[in-house]
């Protein structure tokens, strides 16, 4: 079994719902959702909501933490890269990266397709 965690959100715990309600029956009081995953903020918060507040106290202070874009990126042939699924043939290519602008393809493993890193964060490939 996967350890329970909590939700990121900074609000979580004001959203007035029943399953965030803890307590004996007479001192019942609202608390941060814990479960064991989280499909939003990359499996940090419990729901949209919670997703857009976190965004809203911590987004500006996470960019100028980590760098902002301050000139334009230009796409060009080399950061043109996605992975993708060819969902109607199972067996045969099923996974291969994608480049948009040459529409050149190459097979690539489950596994790569699963990596994050066999796409860099810019778009170039990295296999
Ligand atoms: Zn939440």
């Amino acid at each position: 079994m996967s350890e329970l965690k909590y939700c990121q959100g900074p609000k979580c715990h004001t959203h007035d719902t029943k399953d965030r309600k803890r307590g004996p029956k007479d001192n019942k009081r609202n608390e941060t959702r814990r479960r064991s995953s989280f499909h939003y903020l990359g499996g940090n918060a419990c729901d949209m909501r919670c997703e857009r507040e976190w965004f809203d106290v911590y987004g500006s202070r996470a960019l100028d933490h980590f760098g902002r874009i301050t000139e334009a990126k230009v796409l060009t042939q080399d950061n043109a890269w996605r992975v993708r699924r060819n969902w109607n043939h199972p067996q045969a290519d099923t996974y291969y990266a994608y480049n948009y602008l040459t529409e050149e393809r190459r097979p690539i493993t489950e596994q790569q397709y699963d990596n994050e890193q066999t796409i860099t964060d810019d778009g170039r490939l990295a296999i």
